[in-house]
């Protein structure tokens, strides 16, 4: 999607040749016209999958997830990585370990709102190693629904997680991918798509 790049390229911070920070749009500030024209854009990928709902990751897939939803026309849910009063009993959970934060976190999400007749499309906004993409599709797998697939905001192209869900069959759109961050350098891989 170039005008992400574009973004991306504009704002983006090369942390080290592994971590990119996206605070200015993403992770932090929020631009509300761009997560619009993700939204849109992840809607035209998944348009023909049948989602009946979408699952993310608090916090920073929910912007992405919830200008999906409104062009999908279906409900947003977003794991919850602290539990608390209002989220106690009759979960799904499963555990992630966190690539920026170094830690393991459980996430969760009431039963109530994923069913087995569902059609999930997951979103996250980075995907790197992929443990956060399989912990949100734990969670889909233990409401015995289905998985449309995976909308990847931003993929690290030169870490695994990418190619093993592929690999495993899962269909993944990431809207920009990276081949590169050495040398301060952003580079992105010709291939965006699936
Ligand atoms: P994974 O679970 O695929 O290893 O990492 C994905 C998760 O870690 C995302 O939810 C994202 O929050 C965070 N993450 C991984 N790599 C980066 C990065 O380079 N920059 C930022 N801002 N977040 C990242």
């Amino acid at each position: 999607m170039e005008r992400l790049k574009q973004k991306i390229m504009q704002e983006g911070k090369v942390l080290s040749d592994t971590v990119l920070k996206v605070d200015a749009f993403l992770n932090h500030q929020v631009d509300p016209v761009l997560m619009q024209a993700i939204g849109e854009e992840f809607d035209s990928r998944f348009k023909e999958a049948g989602v009946t709902k979408i699952l993310t990751l608090e916090s920073s897939g929910i912007a992405p997830s919830v200008m999906a939803g409104l062009y999908m026309g279906v409900p947003v849910i977003f794991a919850r990585k602290k539990k608390s009063l209002t989220l106690m009993d009759d979960l799904y959970s499963a555990d992630v370990y966190s690539y920026t934060k170094q830690e393991s976190n459980e996430i969760s999400i009431s039963k109530e709102y994923i069913q087995q007749e569902d059609t999930v499309l997951v979103i996250d906004d980075f995907l790197a190693n992929g443990q956060a993409a399989w912990g949100l599709i734990h969670l889909v797998e233990q409401a015995s629904a289905d998985l449309a697939g995976l909308g990847i905001v931003i993929e690290k192209g030169f870490q695994d997680g990418g190619d093993e869900l592929r690999q495993k069959g899962i269909r993944v759109e990431s809207l920009a991918i990276i081949e590169s961050l050495k040398q301060g350098e952003i580079q992105f891989s010709k291939e965006e798509a699936a």
